[in-house]
């Protein structure tokens, strides 16, 4: 997207005088809202605005090396004090979400905030809720748009590592290291100027995939031996996760993290889905290919919703339900799933 100066002069001029800045993030932080989040605060608070980060709910431990990841706040955890920021924030910031519901329990209060309030996105159907909304489908992550913003806001100034090594974690992870939406040349020159700016991507790639624990990559084992299902008339597949399963492998929030993409390595399928049960509900992401539209099928079915080829949604009901409730909605796109199948594997 062009960054258009009128529409961030105001923004320009707001953030010439100190702020009391409060960044909010997704449910379920993922690697692109903590990065974009963390890659705007440095910037900030090197500006002298004061910064705050908070998420909806805990953010997953394994991020704990990006840089300042520790001024995180979890609203769960912090509600007052959450609230309270809230409400004297003079700026804010919703990072990689396009509805104010992502907000969890924030919502009602950004609703209620009477301050400006900058939304830097790239999932489809944004929620007309500022005319700060900066949104654009086709970058790979909320994470390479902030770097257009921080660009398009302060052209002139040199990135410093720690805003680079963010801004880097929110691309390389919202796109698998560089496997899903990174056909645009643009996000490698933004690559290179991340580079130049002295991050070092092996480094970052190790702390994010190379890090799992024994029981992590057991579990992985267990799933692809023992749990994948795969349906070749409908090109599916899927994993589907008890408690008492999970227990076995002394499951850490996160540890299911990547394991969604297995199903679609198997060739002929473009569809695949991961369900996760826990105390409170039935966890359901999905991944597809081509232009199967798993945004929609959340959408409608599951309570959920995200990209076309990536979407996350709920259920409530039973493990065993929810699993029938898939395999027969899958059932229903027969023919579309079909069609994308020939579609992809077409050259
Ligand atoms: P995941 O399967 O990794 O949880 O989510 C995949 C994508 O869908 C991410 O971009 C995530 O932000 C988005 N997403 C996950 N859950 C929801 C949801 O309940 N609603 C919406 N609108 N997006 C979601
Ligand atoms: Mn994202």
């Amino acid at each position: 997207m062009t960054i258009s100066h009128d529409k961030i002069a105001p923004l320009v001029a707001l953030l010439d005088m100190p702020q009391r800045v409060v960044i909010t993030i997704h449910y379920n932080p993922d690697g692109d809202s903590l990065g974009s989040s963390l890659a705007l605060y440095h910037l900030l608070t090197a500006k002298g605005h004061s910064v705050e980060i908070l998420a909806p709910n805990t953010p997953p431990p394994f991020y704990g090396w990006l840089p300042s990841f520790g001024i995180v706040r979890d609203f769960l955890a912090e509600t007052a004090v959450c609230v309270d920021l809230i409400e004297n924030a003079t700026m804010l910031f919703s990072m990689d979400y396009n509805e104010l519901s992502r907000a969890g329990k924030m919502e009602a209060h950004l609703r209620n905030a009477k301050v400006p309030l900058v939304l830097i996105d790239h999932h489809p159907d944004p929620e007309d809720c500022t005319p700060f909304l900066f949104s654009d489908t086709k970058v790979s992550s909320a994470s390479e748009l902030t770097y257009q913003f921080i660009r398009a806001m302060y052209p002139n100034d040199v990135l410093s590592t720690k805003v680079a090594e963010c801004i880097f974690t929110g691309i390389m992870t919202d796109t698998g290291m560089f496997q899903h939406n990174s056909s645009r040349p643009e996000t490698f020159r933004i690559v290179a100027d991340l580079l130049e700016c002295g991050i070092d991507k092996d480094k970052i790639k190790g702390k994010v995939f190379d890090t799992s624990t024994t029981d992590r990559l057991r579990l992985t084992g267990f799933c692809l031996s023992e749990k994948m299902v795969v349906m070749p008339e409908l090109h599916a597949g899927y994993i589907a996760l008890s408690m008492a399963e999970l227990a076995r492998f002394n499951f850490q929030k996160g540890d299911q993290e990547g394991m969604v993409n297995y199903p679609l390595k198997v060739d002929g399928l473009c569809f695949s889905a991961l369900v996760v049960e826990s105390e409170e509900l039935i966890k359901i992401s999905m991944r597809s290919k081509g232009n199967f539209d798993v945004n929609k099928l959340m959408r409608k079915h599951f309570e959920g919703g995200g990209h076309r080829n990536a979407a996350g949604g709920r259920s409530y009901d039973t493990l065993e339900n929810t699993v029938n409730k898939l395999e027969d909605v899958l059932a229903m796109y027969k023919a579309e799933l079909a069609l994308t199948h020939k579609d992809t594997t077409e050259c």
